[in-house]
């Protein structure tokens, strides 16, 4: 049995009782070494197969012998295993093999909406997740989505905003959105949501502040009635108040 798990944002109380309950059974945890840390209070004296950034086909082919091998192993991911995560390579991997393997995957709160809880309501109408990392996926179908998005007024939430050899590609993705978005729409920013040392800043698309933002933060761009007051970011759904 496979448990495919997304264990949330940050700390054991944002995790789903589903997931620390697939975490309890199984008998051996695969993940990203952050992650497994994470879950440290669960984890027990159980075997933990950690492997580094980048290793994630190493990771999945590791839990899948697991679990082809009869144990009942639980791979973490951060989040949710399905958005960014290792739900998708998991299920690819196994309608590539010929033998059965039980995958479960269980549901994680994914970094946006606990980012969009920390900055107030700014995902109340229509918004979209945008990754702007370009090692899977070509760097002009990322510029395409960023300005279609921009363009039918999505509120856009960045993952995967900076990274060392990527630093530029926030300020293009700001720039993709300028003709399409005010200067002044409201841009919410959380790093480390959920966790024990988060921040939040709130700022707006000309006053954007790009050194605050690295590969654990997630970068929350207002639609076009999005605005902030008493210190939180709204995103009106319609309502005649
Ligand atoms: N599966 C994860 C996303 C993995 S991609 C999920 O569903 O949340 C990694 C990116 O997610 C990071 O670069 C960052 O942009 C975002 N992220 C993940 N956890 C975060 C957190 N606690 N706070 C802020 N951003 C986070």
């Amino acid at each position: 049995m496979l448990y495919v798990i997304g264990i949330g944002p940050g700390g054991l109380d944002m995790m789903t009782y589903q997931a620390r309950e697939a975490i309890e059974q199984a008998d051996v945890i695969v993940g990203y070494k952050t992650y497994t840390h994470l879950i440290k209070a669960l984890v027990g004296d159980k075997p933990v197969i950690k492997t580094g950034m980048c290793k994630e086909l190493e990771r999945c082919q590791a839990a899948l012998e697991l679990a082809q091998n009869g144990k009942t192993v639980a791979l973490v991911s951060s989040g949710d295993a399905g958005i960014y995560g290792m739900a998708g390579l998991i299920l690819e991997l196994v309608s590539k093999q010929d033998w059965y393997v039980d995958v479960k995957v269980i549901p994680g709160m994914t970094a946006s909406i606990a980012a969009g809880a920390v900055l107030g309501a700014p995902l109340m109408h229509d918004f979209c997740h945008i990754s702007l990392s370009d090692l899977l996926t070509p760097w002009p179908v990322i510029e395409k989505r960023i300005q279609a998005a921009a363009d039918a007024d999505f509120v856009i939430c960045f993952y995967n905003p900076r990274s060392r050899g990527r630093e530029g590609h926030l300020r293009r993705a700001f720039e993709l959105m300028a003709p399409y978005k005010a200067p002044t729409t409201p841009v919410g920013i959380v790093k480390e949501a959920g966790r024990r040392k988060q921040q939040h800043w709130l700022t707006t698309l000309e006053a954007m502040d790009f050194e605050l933002v690295d590969m654990r933060t997630l970068v929350v761009v207002g639609n076009q009635s999005t605005y902030v007051d008493n210190g939180l970011m709204v995103t009106p759904r319609g309502y005649q108040v």
